[in-house]
């Protein structure tokens, strides 16, 4: 269930002890790690489309949205300060990738907000087994549970009222901490909250490069799980 080269930790589910021995804290990430969107994102995209009288295959939304995503993360890398954001900057990523996705069609402006709304709203999504496995074995070992997101505030929201995420008692969302991952502030911000240092941080996500590694590069330790 791993990857990214945490070997060490590479059969949590199987009876290796977790959280591991010095972790005082436990981070998850929360999309493609604890919960997944339900139906697809392709799926949900297309079903957007058909209400405004769009027809576009959902193997193609995919590719089309792949791309896109990709795109604004390179917006954000070449920012300055690179991966900084807020409200706003979250809201125009979303609609700049519903805009290249149906590639400026006169109804994506229609699109996004109905896609704004649907991915705000619990029944959007559904919790992935093995992770809420994890938040369950670190809730029981003692230790302080977080979650910190590269979704925006709408996750808050969602996290009061789907399992495993209302089990964990600190809930932070990129656009409140005003950083997304990769940057290095995402992980200082967090510790600051939770009054904690580095060394004593294990970071679960399903990102080998916006959650593993970067994780470590803040003084983590870090817990690559299987995406979706
Ligand atoms: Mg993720």
């Amino acid at each position: 269930m791993t990857t990214a080269g945490d070997t060490a930790l590479a059969e949590t589910s199987s009876g290796v002890v977790f959280p591991p021995e010095g972790v005082d804290v436990v981070v998850f990430d929360v999309v493609g790690t604890l919960v997944e969107p339900s139906p697809s994102v392709a799926v949900a995209y297309q079903q957007a489309g058909l209400r405004h009288g769009l027809t576009v295959d959902a193997g193609i939304i995919q590719q089309r949205f792949k791309a896109a995503w990709r795109r604004q993360e390179a917006v954000d890398a070449a920012a300055v300060p690179a991966f900084a954001t807020c409200r706003g900057r979250e809201a125009e990523r979303w609609r700049a990738i519903v805009d290249d996705v149906f590639e400026g069609a006169a109804p994506a402006a229609a699109i996004f907000a109905d896609l704004w709304e649907h991915f705000g709203r619990v029944d959007a999504w559904q919790p992935l087994a093995h992770g809420s496995e994890l938040v369950r074995r670190a809730l029981d070992a003692g230790v302080t549970v977080a979650l910190a997101s590269n979704f925006d505030e709408r996750l808050l929201a969602i996290a009061e009222q789907l399992e495993p995420l209302s089990w964990v008692p600190h809930v932070f969302a990129s656009s409140e901490i005003g950083w997304r991952k990769p940057a290095p502030e995402f992980f200082r911000w967090v510790e600051q909250r939770l009054g904690c240092g580095p060394a004593e941080v294990l970071l679960v996500g399903d990102d080998p490069e916006l959650d593993v590694a970067a994780a470590r590069r803040a003084g983590w330790r870090s817990l690559g799980v299987a995406g979706h």
